[in-house]
């Protein structure tokens, strides 16, 4: 009874109970779930959505990140990865280097997908993507490949006078399995000319992303938050993607990135505090009634309060990684790898059941423990 009394006199009562009777929340709403300091009702919201659609189960799986090369050829002021060529810490893998750590990752975590990412190289042919997609299907045939972000498939497309459509056709052909849901940062324009004005618009990612979901290509999607964007870009963004799901239904996830401010050239600005990392993801599940995930990307998060999110909307706590540099280099304090015990224990800890998911989140190992 005190619970319910404390909902009633809630700012949002009113949102809770659209959501509640399964309404759909406008923006305004998103907006002002944003600017209340009822945490509390706010991870009750989204934890009731999380259940409703996700039961008990927390997803993870076992995968590996191979980010075959830091050169680039812009400047994104957010990005502590990248490198000019011939810049001190440039680092390109060749196609038999990324094989061997493909093999091994399979060999010895038995790993299910490689997610591969890197910068706009100025001046590797097309040819030589494809051959490291079909270097990996020979070498770890099982393993899914989720490659390239909506950003690399505009700057290929731009670079070697392609359509998205024959990008992505080419390399489906070659071994493309889906693509992961990067370089979105924030859609808004103002934000997007500040802080990174040399790659694809917000046009441009949403269109990259259609064209998959229309050739059967499933992605994710993401969202960099907490450095010069506020409450309203934050909103837009999501409306963006809530537009484009209604269309195609070809995100399975949504992945809200705490930004990493160290080595970048917006170092002035502080990490993102927890309430800010709760709100957005527990507001992210609420919004966005129409995508079945919603991860919590333990690297950008610290482990402590991915495992606190799986009550405020979160199911999936992606995996085991291995090897993650993007945002280690702009200080990211996490491990490099976390095991699936320790996966599954972080799950087991908060009462859930750890579910260990393919690519496309279907379950391959249920663990029925309730707690440790
Ligand atoms: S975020 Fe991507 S496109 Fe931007 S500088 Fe870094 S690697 Fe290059």
């Amino acid at each position: 009874m005190a619970l319910k009394r404390l909902i009633e006199q809630s700012p949002i009562f009113d949102i809770y109970q659209k959501v509640i009777s399964e309404k759909r929340i406008s923006e305004d709403d998103a907006l002002r779930l944003f600017q209340t300091n009822d945490i509390h009702t706010l991870g009750l919201l989204a934890n009731t959505i999380r259940e409703k659609k996700n039961n008990n189960y927390t997803y993870y799986n076992i995968n590996r990140h191979i980010d075959y090369s830091n050169v680039c050829s812009v400047s994104c002021k957010f990005c502590a990865f990248s490198r000019f060529k011939g810049e001190e810490g440039a680092y390109e893998f060749t196609i038999d280097e990324i094989c061997k750590r493909a093999k091994a990752a399979l060999d010895q975590e038995h790993i299910t997908e490689l997610h591969i990412v890197g910068g706009l190289h100025p001046d590797y042919p097309f040819e030589w993507y494809e051959n490291m997609l079909r270097a990996l299907k020979h070498t770890v045939p099982t393993v899914h490949l989720k490659c390239f972000t909506a950003v690399e498939i505009d700057f290929f497309a731009n670079k070697f006078d392609m359509t998205y459509e024959e990008i992505l056709k080419r390399l489906k052909e070659a071994g493309l399995d889906s693509l992961p849901g990067g370089g979105a940062e924030i859609f808004h324009e103002d934000i997007r000319k500040q802080i990174c004005p040399g790659k694809a618009t917000a046009d441009q990612w949403i269109q990259v992303h259609e064209t998959a979901h229309s050739l059967g290509l499933s992605t994710t999607a993401t969202m960099l938050y907490g450095h010069i964007e506020n409450y309203r870009h934050r909103v837009d963004h999501l409306r963006r993607l809530r537009e484009l799901q209604d269309k195609t239904s070809g995100f399975q996830t949504f992945i809200p990135l705490a930004f990493h401010p160290d080595h970048t050239a917006l170092d002035q600005f502080a990490r993102p505090s927890g309430i800010e990392d709760l709100k957005t993801l527990a507001i992210s599940r609420i919004y966005l009634d129409n995508f079945p995930h919603i991860k919590a990307y333990w690297i950008m998060l610290g482990i402590k309060l991915a495992q606190l999110s799986l009550s405020f909307g979160v199911d999936d706590l992606d995996g085991t990684v291995i090897e993650e540099r993007i945002y280690h280099m702009a200080g990211a304090d996490t491990p490099e790898i976390m095991t699936v015990s320790q996966l599954q224990k972080l799950i087991r800890e908060v009462g859930r059941i750890p579910v260990e998911r393919d690519t496309l989140y279907k379950s391959l190992k249920v663990q029925e423990i309730a707690l440790v």
